[in-house]
């Protein structure tokens, strides 16, 4: 197979383009003409491949489909609006009210809010453990778990579970996996390798590569028979494998309008070219400035999987190689120290938002956790004397010395 790379940049090609674009067009449009009344009812039946509006299918959108397909190895790829529209369409296709869902607190805190604020209500139970605990994942799994869920790497806790036994478990209970995989993206992470069955990112991360636009992405991986999914037995024993994507496509997807624009499709196409390049660069920084950070006397501790000292570490060098990804966090004496640093900086941005060209910096305690009571935030691992930071793909000493230059005493 062809690298990483020249499969990003050759790969995709919906279909034959007009003018011979070497570059698939942004196809700007809603509807769709058909030559006959016939072709239109073979189309909308499913039965002849063509598009008729583009809240369910878009050229542009394809083309992202197909070039992330060949990129996963994954069975079948849908690009959605955003990562939450990612994780809320494959939760909502698997699971339902009288169903559980088991997951972790270790989670993008968005993630959390979805499952707890806007599907609980709905009749959702979810089920806390810790992933990095095979047994507890397994006492928690029953008859009524339609998915286990966890994050490759989590935000911004950076905990590693073990992929491949975790999936085991599911496998043994006919309970699919799924995973975010934004913070590794399958360039680094090869998903379906450990046995996944459903792969989610948020391409808004490394993908789309200098934060351009929101999107998020849905691959199945194809190991799990989606005959063992009580929600899409029926269909899986009518069309077979392609049961959980059709019936994103046909159903979920479709009615809860959570379709990629053509444009940001095409931005994210041109940003999955050089996403290789980018990750190889952000994650040697990553361990660069770890490896500083880890050394200067004001800094009281450094989480980042690649350093050795990290308690994930060993899991991470097994399921990932050597490359650990671009984000990092570190505990300063407490908080007012935190906001001091991010106020001296002067290249790295305060702001939301990761894996970007841009090394960004956080304070999740005051920001994306601010919702969240002081004893919830310590469950979630999240500090007060704790910042994020998102490597970017800047020349690592001048990052170096802005971190050098804030942490000096003024
Ligand atoms: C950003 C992020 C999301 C949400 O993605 P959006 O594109 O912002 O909707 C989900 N999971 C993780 C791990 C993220 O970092």
């Amino acid at each position: 197979m062809k690298g990483f790379t020249t499969r990003a940049i050759h790969g995709g090609l919906a279909g034959p383009e007009a003018h011979g674009a070497l570059r698939t067009p942004v196809y700007d449009t809603v509807a769709y003409e058909h030559d006959t009344a016939h072709s239109l009812q073979l189309a909308f039946e499913g039965r002849k491949p063509a598009h008729v509006y583009s809240r369910i299918t878009n050229p542009t959108v394809q083309d992202l489909e197909q070039k992330l397909r060949l990129l996963s190895g994954g069975m079948a790829v849908l690009a959605v609006s955003s990562g939450m529209a990612a994780i809320s369409n494959t939760v909502l296709a698997l699971a339902g009210a009288g169903a559980n869902i088991v997951t972790s607190r270790h989670l993008f805190g968005n993630t959390i809010s979805l499952f707890e604020k806007t599907l609980a209500p709905w009749g959702l139970e979810v089920r806390y453990v810790d992933m990095t605990d095979p047994e507890a994942v397994e006492q928690a799994v029953d008859d009524s778990t339609r998915a286990i869920y966890l994050e490759s790497i989590t935000n911004p806790q950076l905990e590693v579970a073990d992929c491949s036994l975790v999936a085991q478990i599911g496998a043994g209970r006919n309970v699919p996996l799924i995973v975010d995989n934004t913070l590794m993206t399958p360039y680094l992470f090869d998903t379906a390798g450990a046995g996944v069955a459903v792969e989610v990112l948020s391409s808004t991360k490394y993908i789309s590569g200098g934060a351009t636009c929101l999107g998020g992405i849905i691959i199945d991986n194809g190991t799990f028979d989606w005959r063992h999914a009580p929600r899409l037995a029926e269909r899986a024993g009518r069309i077979g494998p392609m049961a959980f994507i059709g019936s994103l496509r046909q159903e979920v997807y479709r009615d809860t309008g959570a379709c990629l624009a053509p444009h940001n499709a095409y931005l994210q196409s041109l940003g999955l070219e050089t996403m290789g390049l980018r990750i190889e660069r952000s994650c040697a920084n990553a361990l660069c400035i770890a490896r500083y950070l880890s050394g200067h006397a004001k800094v009281c501790s450094v989480n980042y999987p690649g350093l050795p000292e990290s308690p994930f570490h060993a899991t991470a060098r097994r399921q990932f190689g050597d490359r650990f990804g671009g984000i990092l966090t570190f505990d300063l004496a407490d908080r007012q120290a935190c906001f001091d640093l991010m106020d001296r900086l002067r290249i790295i941005r305060r702001a939301t938002n990761i894996n970007d060209n841009k090394t960004l910096i956080l304070h999740p305690h005051s920001t994306i956790f601010a919702e969240y009571a002081d004893e919830e935030k310590e469950a979630m691992g999240v500090r007060p004397t704790m910042l994020r930071l998102s490597a970017g793909i800047e020349d690592h000493d001048d990052i170096l010395a802005d971190l050098e230059e804030a942490l000096k005493t003024p």
